[in-house]
């Protein structure tokens, strides 16, 4: 055994030993340089920083004392800054729900969207600075990736997506691009998520399930297509791109009709085998828009649809599901550890938490605070 181990090491420094090394000293480098004219510098001028000819003006305060992300950070947070435009009473396309036939409901809350149709003013974009950077970044790489396809003779308007609108909902949008395959009119949207996020798209989490986009991204494709069906609409690509690292997948989307009479999306990653989405059909989606259509019209804020903590029964579930992950999830920990329940990732991540809940006591400054963090620090909901 010690004499295997010790060929093993002898090997390592074979090529070492086949190498033959020129050793040249110091002077005789200086005596080979002697003569040489000097390097050419590629610039020429003073040496040393040049801040002639800059104006040269005095920080405020903010980054004297914060730094200068510090500073960025109190300008992002500032809200009245940063703001979403909506149009009051307008219903997006991207925030659609469905039922699932065990009541669960997929997608958005129909309160958070009332909220946001409602509203008279604009919504405050990001309540952190990471929540700014993440929104920053994954706007640019949905731009370069709709930049690329024009390259490649993908039809891209020259304003940011195609405008959609559909009178019967009130439901207002953009799609990202289109093109034509053999005579198919194909659509596509582009969306930035991360290589944390990528494992539930790919389907390798929760284990045994399949590559499918993320909910509300495959229910706003299902409405393209339903609509637009008649216009010879009949597939849709969804593009991923992870801002962290770069790793991508990209979907193929079409809407089938079922054995009962519902229609729901066939998913496939690009060259791999589709899958039939059960959960969530079309007639759903436009039952639900057009509930919430009713509230909006009755001016009528609809009732909660999520908790704002888990239930014991959801987070046993949540451990199971866990465990089979073999992760220690913060939401596992929490329960298991402290027996504290963990705050429903729906409503921590909802921009409408603070009016939903203003009058729950069990919305605490404390809870306030861990919501606060909990964005903060988790960074892939776009
Ligand atoms: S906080 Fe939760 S229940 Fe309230 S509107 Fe938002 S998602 Fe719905």
């Amino acid at each position: 055994m010690e004499e295997r181990v010790d060929k093993e090491i002898q090997s390592m420094f074979d090529d070492i030993d086949d190498m033959v090394v020129d050793v040249i000293s110091y002077e005789e480098i200086e005596e080979l340089a002697r003569g040489k004219p000097d390097p050419t510098p590629i610039v020429t001028g003073p040496s040393g920083l040049d801040l002639s000819g800059v104006v040269v003006g005095s920080a405020k305060p903010d980054i004297l004392n914060e730094g200068l992300l510090g500073a960025s950070r109190r300008i992002i947070t500032r809200k009245p800054v940063f703001r979403y435009p909506v149009r009051e009473r307008t219903v997006y396309p991207s925030s659609p729900s469905a039922v699932a036939p065990d009541g669960e409901i997929k997608g958005s809350c129909l309160r958070a969207a009332w909220y946001t149709a409602m509203s008279d003013r604009s919504q405050p974009r990001n309540r952190t600075a990471a929540g700014f950077w993440v929104t920053y970044l994954g706007d640019c790489v949905e731009a370069a990736v709709i930049a690329h396809a024009r390259e490649l003779g993908v039809v891209v308007p020259d304003s940011p997506g195609f405008p959609v609108y559909i009178p019967e909902l009130g439901i207002s949008g953009k799609i990202d691009l289109a093109f034509v395959d053999n005579g198919e009119v194909c659509i596509g949207e582009v969306k930035s998520t991360s290589q944390k996020n990528l494992p539930f798209i790919l389907g390798y989490i929760p284990r045994g399930s399949y590559p499918c986009p993320q909910e509300k991204h495959l229910m706003q494709t299902m409405i393209y297509l339903w609509y637009f069906r008649e216009q010879g609409v009949g597939r849709a690509h969804i593009a991923y791109v992870c801002r962290d690292t770069g790793a991508d997948a990209e979907f193929i989307v079409r809407l089938v009709k079922c054995d009962d009479g519902n229609h729901r999306a066939s998913v496939a990653l690009i060259g791999r085998q589709s899958h039939v989405v059960q959960d969530i059909t079309i007639e759903s989606i436009m039952e639900r828009y057009a509930l919430l259509r009713g509230y909006i019209d009755r001016n009528e804020c609809p009732p909660r649809e999520f908790d704002l903590f888990y239930t014991e029964e959801e987070m046993d579930d949540l451990i199971n599901v866990k465990k089979k992950w073999r992760k220690n999830s913060k939401i596992a920990k929490a329960w298991i550890e402290r027996r504290k329940p963990a705050l429903y990732y729906k409503c921590v991540w909802c921009n409408n938490v603070d009016e939903c809940y203003k009058n729950d006591e069990r919305f605490t400054p404390d809870v306030m605070r861990e919501i606060e963090a909990t964005i903060s620090r988790e960074d892939d909901r776009k």
